[in-house]
């Protein structure tokens, strides 16, 4: 029949038993989702089989006239959605996006801004090791001290004194509200280009209950997985039909070739799921769910990162717990709660080990969860990185008691049940 369980049962069987670890275990992982049947179906469909070099109207190939429906269908949603002119839905990853938009705005060489891994920058707004950090000049900028919040003000005199081409806003682990007018007036102060990174917060613009950076950025980049809830991929927004231009351009033929016409098809789906009504529901759910999973963390005595957050991600500090994020991640995993390591503000621990652990609620919230099961899961945290810090070695014992309540949960909310 040339079913895959057939043809490659070995791979069969690892799509297996991943199906299985996200049904059976709480996923917390604030970058990570679980996309409707819809969006796997068309992600998984002959629009693999296309090449289309080109944008839609316009392409390098013969026979586009049907994947052009999906990737024009595709590029209406997200202005609808976002509420711009212009998106472009062709790169294949966040870091493409922001690779796309450095192209167009920056020569090799350049100076720009991007907020420091360490307080929630992400790889590719300048880390030394990534492209963006190799082949351009970054200046990070941080949060204050005292309260984890994005110092503006040093924020302006980083600006002058190193007269950045562009500044990027948005991160990986920041979880409150970001001032874009703010940054707007500071780009303008040194004629730089703001660009905003909304990958992680995309989904909570698009249900309008996060601050939107379309109207101050100039341009603006997602990944259309996480909050968003596509497929993997990337999205450039703009409303200025002179970098429109240039970002097509960067794109493609700049870095790359043909476009991943089934994945623009599953973005077309999941922001047609978007538009609907539940996306608003859901959203707010997603911030709601958050606030109480912090609340419950800190009543078990860890302290979350600026005290709170807006969003559907926080940061744990373990510091008052003695336990590293290194040792709580691989503990929670045992327990059945996956989470990741992350480096917190001014973190004096290696980004190997770290201080702390990321998590969020999209995940959880998608396959049912509440606020109850949210404080739920905030106790079981509290549990296994107690058991930890009373025994640094062997954690066993919490950790298979959790695993087996955690069970129990999931299996009242299953997800891709036939
Ligand atoms: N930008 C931000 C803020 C992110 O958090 C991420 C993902 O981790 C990316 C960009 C990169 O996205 P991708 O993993 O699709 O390359």
């Amino acid at each position: 029949s040339g079913a895959l369980s057939e043809t490659d049962p070995e791979l069969f069987g690892a799509i297996g038993e991943e199906l299985g670890r996200q049904q059976h275990q709480i996923e917390l992982i604030a970058s990570e989702n679980i996309v409707s049947r819809a969006v796997l179906e068309a992600q998984g469909s002959i629009l693999t089989n296309k090449y289309a070099e080109g944008y839609p109207g316009r392409r390098y190939y013969g026979g586009c006239e049907f994947v052009d429906i999906a990737e024009n269908l595709a590029i209406e949603r997200a202005k609808k959605l976002f509420g711009c002119n212009f998106a472009n839905v062709q790169p294949h990853s966040g870091s493409q996006a922001n690779q796309a938009v450095f192209m167009a705005l920056m020569q090799p060489g350049d100076t720009f801004m991007g907020m420091d891994l360490s307080a929630g920058g992400h790889l590719t707004h300048g880390k030394s090791v990534n492209q963006s950090g190799k082949w351009f000049n970054p200046v990070a900028y941080t949060v204050r001290q005292q309260d984890q919040i994005i110092d503006y003000d040093s924020l302006g005199e980083i600006a002058a004194s190193c007269k950045p081409k562009v500044i990027i806003a948005g991160g990986s682990a920041y979880s409150r509200h970001i001032d874009f007018a703010k940054f707007r007036e500071v780009a303008d102060s040194v004629g730089a280009y703001l660009m905003v990174d909304m990958a992680h917060f995309a989904g909570l613009v698009a249900a309008g209950v996060f601050p939107s950076p379309i109207g101050h950025a100039h341009v603006v980049t997602t990944t259309t997985h996480k909050t968003l809830r596509g497929p993997r991929g990337g999205m450039v927004l703009t409303n200025d039909e002179e970098l429109a231009k240039k970002i097509d351009s960067a794109v493609f033929p700049g870095l790359q070739g043909g476009p991943l016409m089934h994945v623009i098809a599953a973005k077309a789906v999941a922001f047609g799921e978007a538009l609907q009504p539940e996306f608003k529901v859901y959203a707010q759910n997603v911030i709601d769910n958050a606030k109480a999973l912090a609340d419950s963390l800190m009543a078990t005595g860890l302290n979350i990162v600026s005290g709170g957050t807006d969003s559907h991600l926080m940061l744990v500090d373990l510091q008052p717990k003695g336990v590293s994020g290194k040792a709580t991640e691989a503990s929670l995993e045992r327990a059945y709660i996956t989470c990741n390591k992350n480096g917190i503000p001014f973190d004096p621990k290696s980004a190997n080990i770290t201080s702390g652990v990321r998590v969020g609620t999209p995940a959880g919230t998608t396959r049912g969860f509440g606020q109850e099961e949210f404080r739920q899961i905030g106790h079981w945290i509290g549990e296994v990185v107690d058991g930890l810090s009373r025994d640094k070695k062997d954690n066993t014992a919490t950790e298979a008691k959790v695993r087996e309540e955690v069970l129990a949960l999931t299996a009242r909310f299953p997800i891709y049940n036939r």
